[in-house]
């Protein structure tokens, strides 16, 4: 046995087993043993012993919803790729967090420039998904589209599942369909162009939902008073009307919402077609449309991606998922910055979802960056009494590989599946001590040991 981890807490990753003390051992990349209790043979069997007393073992993260995990073009709105040093500071939050494995989302990337073409590898492993359609191309057009190059203009579904994208997604985002995006990036940015005054990210959100409505089902009515008054407040009539403000809002996020929309059908169509998951946006300006289209593809394999998104109420977000769950949807729900950062999310729609029983997978989505760790979440959701250790584990480890066909071979701490396994302080599992993958030690009592070849470009 190449690595022999003894005295642990183990939980496999199936949403039940427990056991206060076991062993995983490790050949090669794969897991050779688990056994409850201790074998002091087996231990000895070691080549490399791991003594992980008052810790827990579990399957690595697998975070089936993330962006700015690849190179090439950003975001659903095809923006420009993010800078070298950004991915890898993004990939190894997510891999010190213990994700060894990463879908990114963003939809227009293709495989080939998941490592920049650049022949560096990062020891987390990222796969990419492909949202190459007509409708999504063209919504990405209407807001940014400064990173689309030829290629990804004239790529379709087929060729990159062919390429080995290994889903389809993410069907609109929070630039083509008015949320978290257009708050924080495109909205502040064209304000600023328009008028000369900076606003918020909140502000910016707060002129939106009183112009547009939180499900952008407002845009042919004229500005209201809470419109007006927040104009007032926030100075933007120093220069400029309400109508030139209200014309500026519904510019910066409307072009895109029609496109955006048709994509979602696109995609649910392909999934139907291909058998494999599509990942929606779900938000209150998409809501409608993924029911809609759940009811109408029952073939389709639909993961309605961060159902907790702070465009809902909570009343609203249990009444989505509740619909899409009878369909036979999978009900995703992120991190964004709501667990510990608070910067514009709060945890209320996800507390509402876990609370009855609605939570299918747990994932990070991005949050203008500032999303917070899959772990962090499953220890809040420990502490608190909303779940069992053993079914918050699952609902980033098992329950994420059942859903995409490229993860049969992990997710799960059982013999001849991938070594990916994460080594945890028991009583706060966001406490990451070791991080294996492949059957590789990677994260070594909190430090990243990979060669340095491997991490530094
Ligand atoms: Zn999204």
């Amino acid at each position: 046995m190449d690595i022999v981890i003894s005295n642990a807490a183990i939980i496999t990753g199936d949403g039940e087993t427990f056991w206060p003390r076991g062993q995983v051992a490790i050949s090669s990349d794969r897991i050779a043993a688990i056994v409850e209790g201790h074998d002091e043979d087996l231990n000895a069997r070691g080549t490399l012993r791991i003594d992980a007393k008052g810790a827990i073992v579990f399957p690595g993260i697998i975070n089936g919803h993330a962006h700015g995990c690849a190179h090439g073009p950003a975001m659903p709105s095809g923006s420009p790729a993010f800078p070298q040093a950004d991915i890898d500071y993004f990939r190894n939050r997510h891999l010190l967090a213990g994700t060894t494995t990463l879908v990114n989302v963003c939809g227009l990337a293709l495989p080939e420039e998941i490592d920049g073409g650049s022949g560096a590898s990062h020891p987390l492993q990222v796969y990419v998904t492909s949202a190459h359609t007509p409708s999504a191309i063209a919504a990405a057009d209407a807001v940014d589209g400064a990173g689309l190059s030829g290629r990804h203009r004239e790529m379709n579904l087929d060729r990159a599942i062919a390429l080995g994208a290994i889903a389809l997604g993410e069907g609109g985002g929070g630039q083509t369909l008015g949320g978290g995006a257009q708050d924080y990036a495109f909205l502040p940015r064209a304000i600023l162009r328009d008028t000369g005054v900076s606003v918020a990210p909140r502000d910016a959100k707060s002129l939106k939902d009183a112009l547009l409505g939180r499900a952008l089902d407002r845009a042919d009515r004229p500005p209201d008073s809470t419109f007006v008054a927040l104009c007032k407040k926030l100075d933007l009539l120093r220069h400029s009307t309400v109508d030139a403000v209200a014309d500026i809002i519904k510019n910066t996020v409307m072009k895109s919402v029609v496109p955006a929309r048709r994509g979602l059908a696109e995609l649910a169509q392909a999934s139907s077609r291909t058998g494999l998951p599509a990942i929606l946006h779900t938000a209150a300006p998409s809501a409608k449309t993924v029911i809609d289209l759940a009811r109408s593809l029952p073939t389709s394999r639909l993961i309605a991606a961060h159902c907790n998104h702070p465009s809902c109420t909570p009343e609203q977000a249990v009444a989505t998922a509740r619909s899409l769950r009878e369909l036979g949807v999978t009900i995703d729900v992120s991190t964004l910055d709501c667990i510990v950062t608070h910067w514009r999310n709060t945890a209320e729609n996800l507390d509402a979802l876990i609370g009855e029983g609605l939570v299918d997978t747990l994932s990070t989505d991005f949050a203008g960056g500032h999303w917070d760790g899959i772990l962090e979440a499953v220890h809040r959701m420990i502490v608190k009494g909303h779940l069992s250790a053993p079914q918050a584990i699952a609902l980033a480890t098992g329950n994420v590989a059942r859903l995409f066909p490229a993860f049969h071979d992990r997710g799960l701490l059982s013999v001849g599946k991938r070594a990916d396994i994460t080594i945890a302080d028991r009583h706060n599992l966001s406490r990451v001590r070791h991080v294996i993958i492949g059957g590789k030690r990677i994260i070594q009592d909190g430090a990243n040991v990979a060669t340095s070849s491997s991490l530094i470009h």
